[in-house]
């Protein structure tokens, strides 16, 4: 229960409030929603390296559309608008933003992580992606063996970390710099490479990913997922990150 003496001080807060109010409202400069798509650059949307019905029935077209087209696109004009003020930010890899964010001014951190996570994220994750694209080979095979027992152990604890992952964000193969791998799991769009860790394969686990076809059934869309995996890019990867 408030105290007689809160309920008047709270009053008299909120009186200062009200009464500020027009002028702060005054002074705010109003920012059109074009203002977002109006950076051209320097980060650019790449283009899907595939058709957008490339993963069907897995991925329909109409989600890898909103995805790449909206959201992803979103992230880069998010990137490219924080960067405008900051040129050293803005000549720099998004990779290389992302490695030292402590050294991202300070300013545009937060920004940088969100939306340059989610442009370098999905860059990746586009890439990861091909309708029977097969199992792993050679010397990634070797190391999945390694560290989880056998492939099978690896999908199990790879999904589970994808469906156990609390609300937005991914889960990861990833290889540290001792070239040993594991399994993460990350919120919103924070990537391995900000750990000092390099993604190899990556499930984007935010509703938006996989809402349309499977509503709230992220378990079937993990499991829909080992049917797209593009493990010839995902070992090149682990091959020039051990090299
Ligand atoms: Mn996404």
């Amino acid at each position: 229960m408030m105290t007689r003496r809160q309920a008047m001080k709270t009053g008299a807060v909120a009186g200062i409030a009200l009464a500020t109010l027009p002028g702060a409202l005054a002074q705010t400069t109003p920012v059109a929603p074009a203002a977002v798509t109006a950076v051209k650059g320097p980060f650019t949307l790449p283009p899907l390296p595939y058709a957008y019905d490339a993963l069907e029935p897995y991925i329909d077209a109409r989600t890898m559309e909103i995805h790449h087209d909206k959201h992803h696109a979103a992230y880069v004009a998010n990137l490219n608008k924080a960067v405008a003020e900051f040129p050293e930010a803005a000549n720099q890899p998004v990779e290389d933003l992302l490695r030292d964010l402590g050294a991202v001014p300070e300013k545009i951190r937060t920004v940088v992580r969100n939306n340059g996570g989610g442009h370098f994220n999905h860059t990746l994750f586009w890439q990861m992606l091909k309708l029977d694209g097969g199992e792993p080979t050679g010397d990634l095979a070797k190391a999945i063996d390694s560290a989880f027992g056998n492939f099978p152990a690896f999908k199990e604890d790879f999904s589970k970390a994808a469906a156990t992952q609390f609300g937005s964000g991914w889960a990861w193969l990833v290889v540290d710099s001792n070239k040993q791998l594991s399994i993460e799991a990350s919120p919103n769009q924070d990537s391995p490479v900000s750990q000092g860790k390099q993604p190899l394969l990556g499930i984007d686990v935010w509703e938006h990913a996989y809402y349309l076809n499977y509503q709230n059934r992220r378990p079937e869309y993990i499991a829909a997922f080992f049917h797209i995996i593009n493990w010839g890019f995902v070992a090149d990867r682990y091959g020039k990150a051990v090299a």
